[in-house]
């Protein structure tokens, strides 16, 4: 992914810092896929407000997520499942590379983690994602929450950098 100039990396910060719930914005990837022409309405994203949200259509994230969620279906770390025309998912995402062990970073994944969701069938909406997180274990209020924009974009980015360089 491209990193126009740094004024756009400074915005993002700031965007970063604002929090959740403050201003409408956009997943870098819903930014990224815009209207496609063969979507007949625009696709709304599930991350307006910096916390996911059931009202979505086709938000390149969360489509994503969903889709690593099926293909890591085929070894150990994820899970799709369809029943009774309900989609129900799950993913363990990786720390990133710097978070480990003790790096500079200090990711959202820095411990690893696990998201899960439900949609139905195959369509475009994604009814629910959530976090769920053991570093948390001894806050159950916050052991499982609606997945946020910043941790959504990260899980996406750890599994990039861990699909380069897996360490089963
Ligand atoms: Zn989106």
């Amino acid at each position: 992914m491209a990193r126009e100039c740094a004024a756009d990396q400074r915005s993002t910060d700031e965007d970063d810092q604002r929090g959740i719930g403050e201003e409408a914005m956009k997943c870098k990837l819903c930014i990224e896929q815009g209207h496609p022409p063969n979507f007949g309405s625009p696709p709304r994203c599930a991350f307006e407000s910096g916390e996911f949200s059931s009202d979505n259509w086709n938000c390149a994230t969360a489509i994503r997520i969903r889709e690593l969620m099926y293909q890591e279906s085929f070894g150990e770390l994820g899970l799709r499942l369809r029943m009774h025309d309900q989609s129900f998912g799950s993913l363990w995402v990786p720390p990133h590379p710097e978070d480990i062990p003790y790096g500079k970073r200090i990711g959202p994944w820095r411990g690893g983690g696990f998201i899960s969701g439900y949609w139905y069938k195959d369509r475009g909406q994604t009814e629910m994602l959530i976090r769920v997180d053991p570093r948390d274990g001894g806050n159950e209020k916050e052991a499982a929450l609606r997945l946020t924009l910043a941790e959504a974009e990260a899980a996406i980015e750890n599994w990039d950098l861990y699909k380069l360089e897996p360490k089963r």
